[in-house]
């Protein structure tokens, strides 16, 4: 960077008073903010490149791990549900370690921005409960949330950490901030416990997407185990250089990185564990009728797909299933119908509080696991004769090569651009998870790393500009049909660029990235989580007053 860039860029952040600040997401954050209340300084603020190289001059790299990218939670939002649970979760731990947890008189809870203005219909309220009650959303009972949630709102009564029951009103103590913005993100809320003598505790958190949460006044840098990774870097250029350098394949070089964090049975047992997280949710979803909760009655139609799909033939398990699917054959409409059905299974799971994983958030978790099933069910089917532990064994390897080569498309999207709707967007998530997608469907299918990165290319750039407007704010429309289009673009990808020469493609995966940044950047605040605009606004609903 010249020296006059440079000064320009430090102006913009002096001007925030964040100059001495390390926090990535909240750079990119006011970086946002500087560019759309201040549109005379536009012509600066539009170089993404400024800001790329800002970043890299004054922060630590971000480091992240597959299992942030990919974590197991309950629908129906990592940023506006998962986000807040584990906000919860982490005040709890600060009372704790305090010791100031059993001092508790009352709890109050100030939702912001998007979480104000979507959090009903995202469940935003829901989870602030059941993170306070100190439940996991990794191992909460998802059968037991209605009846868990009445308990607390009927009795007022709330077990603060499962150690302190203090008197919680549902309706008074978790306040809609719909008017009110925090200056780091758009996802911001804010817990604040009065102690039996009066005096006060408050902790402040941003969920910046795909469940991953701030804390203000910390440097996420310095949160977690900071390691030393083998394959280093921010973009696909990075990550191209580390493959051709080694001839490893993408899935490779991330392997080698995680082993910094843990060892590889661990990596491998984690990511079986989360495929399978994933496999269950697709097989429950398939199986349930019925409407949608949150009022826009909405018809659940996996199940009635799945049984026209499968003509009344008869299984009981996961695994009987899946041979019931293969014995069909691999018709081009036939394995398309059933690529929609596993998408639509995982979302309509996700809409209705059921156990997901993020990939990279909620709202888009359906895209990844109907891709992997497209891959194991119509592309590289084992024979209907083996058991399902050969399967296991079988397959174990494929599953594991594509989310490793998933979660890293899916890191370069976050450090160069975002994977939070409220930033930018439905391209963030939808968009994200079918390059994802389409990356590591091309690893398995034998596409080289530059062949990876190309299907992940194609694919966000038919996503571009992707808004998002919820109606209603639940995540059921355009959500749900939406991850079958992010699916079965994903596979196309994947083929065109199976079927391509990477050196002739006009457009680098970095290109993309720089690209939806600044989509996001520009687009308006409407269409980014906020449901205000778009269908939200334009689709008449009649619901009834309660
Ligand atoms: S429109 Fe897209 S980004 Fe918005 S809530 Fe739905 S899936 Fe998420």
């Amino acid at each position: 960077m010249g020296r006059f860039e440079r000064h320009k860029v430090t102006r913009i952040f002096k001007d925030y008073n964040c100059s001495q600040c390390t926090d990535y997401e909240h750079r990119k954050y006011l970086f946002a903010s500087f560019i759309s209340r201040d549109p005379k300084r536009s012509n600066i603020g539009n170089s993404f490149i400024l800001l790329q190289q800002f970043l890299r001059l004054m922060t630590e790299q971000e480091q992240i791990s597959v299992f942030d990218m990919f974590k197991i939670g309950v629908g129906p939002s990592s940023s506006h549900t998962l986000g807040p649970w584990r906000s919860a979760l982490s005040f709890l731990e600060s009372l704790k370690r305090n010791k100031m947890l059993l001092r508790v008189k009352h709890i109050h809870v100030d939702l912001f921005g998007s979480l104000a203005k979507t959090g009903t219909g995202h469940g935003t309220d829901i989870a602030m409960l059941l993170g306070l009650s100190g439940y996991d959303p990794v191992t909460f009972e998802v059968d037991k949330l209605t009846e868990t949630v009445n308990g607390i709102i009927e009795t007022k009564k709330l077990n603060l950490g499962s150690e302190q029951e203090i008197s919680f009103e549902f309706k008074k103590d978790i306040e809609f901030h719909f008017a009110k913005s925090l200056d780091f993100h758009p996802n911001a809320l804010s817990i604040i416990a009065t102690f039996k003598d009066g005096s006060v505790f408050k902790e402040t958190y941003f969920s910046v997407g795909g469940g991953f949460i701030v804390k203000e006044g910390e440097n996420p840098a310095s949160v977690g185990t900071r390691v030393q990774l083998k394959y280093p870097g921010d973009d696909s250029a990075a990550l191209l250089k580390h493959c051709s350098n080694t001839g490893l394949a993408v899935s490779q070089i991330v392997m080698q990185n995680e082993l910094s964090w843990r060892s590889e049975e661990e990596i491998r047992n984690g990511l079986l564990n989360i495929w399978n997280v994933m496999t269950q949710c697709v097989f429950r979803g398939a199986h349930k009728g019925g409407e949608l909760p949150g009022g826009l009655r909405v018809t659940r139609r996996a199940a009635e797909l799945n049984s026209k799909l499968t003509q009344g033939k008869k299984y009981k398990t996961f695994d009987e299933w899946k041979k019931v699917i293969r014995s069909g054959g691999n018709d081009f409409k036939y394995t398309l119908d059933w690529v929609t059905c596993f998408a639509l299974a995982v979302n309509e799971e996700n809409a209705s509080f059921g156990r997901v994983v993020t990939s990279p958030t909620n709202g888009a978790a359906g895209v990844i696991p109907a891709v992997l099933m497209y891959y194991n069910n119509f592309i590289n089917p084992v024979s209907l004769n083996t058991t399902a532990e050969e399967e296991a064994a079988l397959l174990a390897d494929n599953n594991i090569r594509f989310l490793l080569t998933a979660s890293e498309i899916g890191s370069i999207f976050k450090k160069g651009a975002t994977i939070s709707a409220a930033m930018g967007g439905c391209q963030a998530e939808i968009g994200v998870s079918s390059a994802m997608a389409a990356g590591a469907l091309t690893e398995l299918l034998g596409g080289d790393p530059k062949q990876v990165m190309m299907a992940a290319e194609i694919a966000m750039e038919h996503h571009l500009g992707l808004t998002c407007d919820p109606i209603k704010g639940l995540v059921q429309i355009p959500c749900i049909e939406r991850n079958t289009m992010g699916a079965v673009k994903a596979i196309t990808a994947a083929q065109l660029s199976l079927n391509s020469d990477p050196s002739k493609a006009k457009v680098s995966l970095d290109d993309v990235v720089k690209t939806m940044w600044n989509t996001a950047l520009e687009m308006n605040n409407k269409f980014k989580e906020t449901a205000e605009g778009g269908l939200a606004t334009n689709v008449p609903i009649n619901l009834p007053e309660c």
